[in-house]
């Protein structure tokens, strides 16, 4: 095994374990919180953070920033996969200034605010998932951090995760990020981790849309599969809708079948 499979197997150990931690908010139960920008600890929740971001994060993070998805995977992220799928993730690399602060935090916030990754929109909770017969079964973790004042802020109210959620935004990103972790868990399940060829053609189609529509043209994909003009329209014109067809592209291709696509 090669170093860098041993440090992501320590480092996904590691992170394991400081889910497993945390404590477990209930079905129903809440959580006190408020945060604002008059807080004392305002941006201290964006230093230091091991921060995944998923394809869906990057597309909406790429597009407010109107940058190509080569230059903002070089410039901004560290390419890892899951050591037991193999399936590519991007790590936001932090600054290289003594506090490893996020490169988006400003004195004023979060300069992607109303596109920012879905961990923080998240946060102070953490959102497990894993496979069940439904689709997607859910854990929440509350992540009580001894800088973060926002448990005893004036004008803290109760929330449940669900009414969290919504508060900030994150059912679009649950929705998304749900189809990757399940096309992760399915190949985790299968014993078979993607080999690099496959993980380099994951990343291309799941976190590159720009490329991976390209890749559509010159691979004559549309002629493939089962699939209406309608569609076709949509994957070459939203992102959303290429990469809700990039990851049935995937599961296709990994396992010969996916309930989204139909071979032609
Ligand atoms: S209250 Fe917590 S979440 Fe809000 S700015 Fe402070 S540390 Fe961050
Ligand atoms: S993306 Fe925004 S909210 Fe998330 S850590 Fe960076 S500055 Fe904070």
């Amino acid at each position: 095994m090669s170093e860098d499979k041993d440090q992501e197997l320590m480092d996904a150990k590691r992170a394991q374990d400081y889910v497993d931690s945390l404590p477990v908010l209930e079905e129903g139960q809440t959580f006190c919180f408020e945060c604002t920008p008059d807080a004392a600890c305002f941006n201290r929740c964006c230093r230091q953070l091991t921060l995944p971001l998923t394809p869906y994060d990057v597309l909406r993070m790429r597009r407010r920033l109107g940058m190509d998805s080569g230059q903002f995977l070089s410039q901004m992220t560290k390419l890892k996969s899951f050591p037991d799928s193999g399936l590519p993730v991007a790590m936001l690399k932090m600054r290289p200034d003594l506090d490893e602060t996020c490169p988006f935090v400003t004195p004023a916030g979060c300069e992607i605010y109303d596109d920012r990754p879905g961990a923080c929109r998240c946060y102070p909770l953490g959102r497990g998932t894993s496979p069940s017969p439904n689709g997607v079964a859910e854990t929440h973790y509350l992540v009580q951090e001894p800088h973060c004042q926002g448990f005893s802020a004036k004008g803290a109210r109760d929330w449940t995760a669900q009414e969290w959620f919504e508060h900030e935004g994150v059912l679009p990103y649950n929705e998304a990020n749900d189809r990757y972790m399940r096309l992760s868990a399915m190949v985790a399940a299968s014993g078979r981790p993607l080999d690099q060829k496959l993980s380099n053609m994951c990343m291309l189609c799941c976190y590159q849309l720009d490329k991976f529509r390209e890749l559509v043209g010159r691979m004559k994909i549309f002629s493939r599969v089962k699939i209406s003009e309608e569609r076709r329209q949509a994957v070459m014109a939203q992102d959303e809708a290429c990469l809700d067809f990039a990851l049935d592209w995937m599961e296709l291709v990994i396992f010969g079948q996916s309930e989204g696509l139909e071979k032609a």
